[in-house]
């Protein structure tokens, strides 16, 4: 069984904060299919498409047949645990400072035998298990193995939590709390157990719905916060870079027009300067504070989480505009997460389909509501999944545009104005 998390305590502000050690990240090329999966959470292992063997490790050519029409296809994890050993010994710094570390042998039900990262919950061979593909601290898949059916505390396994940035006892920032994603969010960030939420709030003076109750709940403080205004961005990452865990940015302005339904460019700039200059204003500011913290253990700095739109892969005329200003924000998280990976900080992204607010409210259904994206999210950050499809219009363009780029260009401009 998994004993159950503690809060941590208060750091002594005296001692010196360690500084991050990372697990190995060397991969050759063709086993970086396994992370691509991993990354939107699925567990993937190369199949044969001539003789139908799976295959672990990835190799170029099938190892049975010699063919080299090898695809990615997702895996249960089934197996039998054929050995286990807990290490007490590494010359790794990154698991040295994490020992002891259970190591297991699976025979998974589809074929290979696989070295697995073994949870604590997992019996002794020839226990049932399930394996699956976790991203470690420095991005890469690794594979553990999971109990069938887990205890009430098996997130809070020690191991588990090294790949995952569960939000539990975590302190939290919301960038924007006036909107009803933002405010489902928070309710979602609480009931997973975070610690302490910061809501940020533009234009503090104007009266919004449903802050209030937020401002009654224990663990929600308020905070002005405009993207907009870079003093107001380096004085709040100032107060709460030594603090926060995990940075939620979900501020954006979302306006319904293309190129010719509106002269000018006003519209344009205003998305522009929260969606894109707003999320550099803030990554600049909070980025290396988080950086600096990502070894505090109990109390590290883990994820910075960018609500981006399925927009940023393909333009959606009607709403052209906003469309561009994701695409940006989309191209500046890839960098925020090349940074960010050398202190071991997840960059999540998540690309939702139209959400039920006030900005597509002229938009069929079905749409995103609130609620379900917010779910959406706090699972990505206790699974550690990198890039979320929230939604099934999501998950479908993100097919499509995965099949065929054009195809879904074509798609959307036929939908658009
Ligand atoms: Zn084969």
């Amino acid at each position: 069984m998994t004993e159950p998390l503690q809060k941590p305590k208060r750091k002594n502000p005296v001692l010196r904060t360690r500084q991050m050690n990372l697990p190995p990240a060397e991969r050759g090329r063709v086993a970086l299919g396994i992370t691509a999966a991993a990354a939107e959470g699925r567990f993937e292992l190369q199949v044969c498409d001539d003789c139908g063997t799976v295959q672990y490790p990835a190799r170029a050519a099938c190892h049975k047949c010699l063919s080299q029409n090898m695809q990615w296809r997702e895996q249960s994890g089934d197996g039998e645990l054929l050995s286990a050993t807990t290490l007490h010994h590494s010359n790794d710094l990154f698991f040295r400072e994490r020992l002891p570390w259970r190591l297991g042998m699976v025979q998974l039900d589809a074929g290979p035998t696989l070295m697995v990262h073994l949870h604590g919950e997992v019996g002794e061979p020839s226990a049932r298990v399930k394996v699956d593909a976790r991203l470690d601290r420095t991005g890469q898949a690794v594979m553990i193995g999971l109990p069938i059916e887990g205890s009430a505390h098996m997130a809070d396994d020690k191991m588990l939590r090294e790949m995952t940035c569960d939000p539990k006892f975590r302190k939290v920032l919301v960038t924007d709390g006036k909107t009803e994603t933002g405010q489902a969010l928070v309710r979602a960030l609480i009931a997973a157990g975070a610690d302490i939420v910061w809501v940020g709030h533009a234009e503090p003076w104007k009266q919004y719905g449903g802050l209030e109750e937020l401002e009654a709940l224990p663990e929600v403080t308020l905070i002005p916060l405009d993207l907009t205004d870079g003093r107001c961005v380096a004085e709040v990452s100032k107060e709460l870079g030594a603090k926060v865990d995990i940075v939620i940015n979900n501020a954006e302005v979302h306006r319904t027009y293309g190129i010719s339904a509106r002269r000018g460019t006003d519209a344009a700039k205003m998305e522009m300067d929260v969606n894109y200059f707003g999320l550099l204003r803030l990554a600049q500011e909070l980025g290396p504070a988080l950086k600096g913290r990502a070894a505090d253990r109990d109390d590290s700095a883990i994820a910075w989480v960018n609500l981006l739109s399925i927009y940023a892969l393909s333009n959606f005329a009607a709403h052209g505009t906003f469309s561009a200003s994701k695409a940006a924000a989309y191209s500046l998280s890839q960098c925020l997460r090349a940074e960010m990976q050398a202190a071991g900080i997840r960059v999540i992204n998540v690309f939702p389909g139209p959400i039920d607010d006030a900005w597509n409210q002229q938009m069929l259904p079905p749409k995103l509501n609130p609620e379900a994206l917010a779910k959406d999210i706090v699972k990505a950050l206790q699974n550690g999944i990198e890039d979320v499809y929230p939604g099934a219009v999501a998950r479908e363009w993100r097919q499509r545009w995965r099949e065929d780029p054009k195809v879904l260009e074509r798609e959307l401009a036929l939908h658009g104005e």
